[in-house]
């Protein structure tokens, strides 16, 4: 897995003050996409142990609500990503919000082994033409705030509500 930023202290990006990864690489090429920069897979710099051990210490700190994963797509990436949410979850039990383009039902096995640990995803690309700036958390109408673990104990799709 490669990532682009990490953001110590994130207020935008789901519930309660969070850290935030971006990673690198996103197969989607939505049309005016909020971060092209992290569209190229061969971009932004490796991820390694000694990172991933940083971003978690960073979650740890007692103010911190917990991690936001986000891109690039997230959902596009390796076993570096499902090995950091499993350790994220292991280690802290803080809650985990992750970004992706792809669609909640067409989420192939890896990324559906991903969700066990994922708390909220926010699924669908950007669409321009339904774009609106006062939607929470998310860019245009299309896409979903989904709760992710009640959605697996249930036969839909079910809504993250606050
Ligand atoms: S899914 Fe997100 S990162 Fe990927 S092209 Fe669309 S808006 Fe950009």
């Amino acid at each position: 897995m490669r990532y682009a930023q990490i953001r110590e202290t994130d207020i935008a990006n789901g519930e309660g003050i969070r850290v935030s990864l971006f990673v690198q690489g996103c197969p989607f090429r939505c049309k005016n996409c909020f971060n092209e920069d992290f569209q190229n897979f061969c971009g932004g710099k490796e991820w390694d142990s000694k990172i991933e051990q940083e971003f978690i210490d960073l979650g740890k700190r007692p103010f911190i609500k917990g991690y936001s994963m986000l891109g690039g797509d997230p959902m596009a990436q390796d076993q570096d990503f499902l090995n950091l949410l499993k350790r994220i979850k292991e280690e802290t039990g803080k809650t985990i919000w992750v970004w992706t383009g792809y669609i909640y039902e067409n989420l192939n096995d890896f990324q559906k082994e991903c969700l066990k640990y994922i708390d909220v995803l926010v699924d669908g690309p950007f669409v321009e033409e339904l774009k609106d700036m006062k939607l929470r958390f998310k860019g245009s109408s299309n896409q979903r705030l989904i709760d992710v673990q009640k959605t697996l104990n249930s036969d839909k799709v079910i809504l993250w509500e606050d």
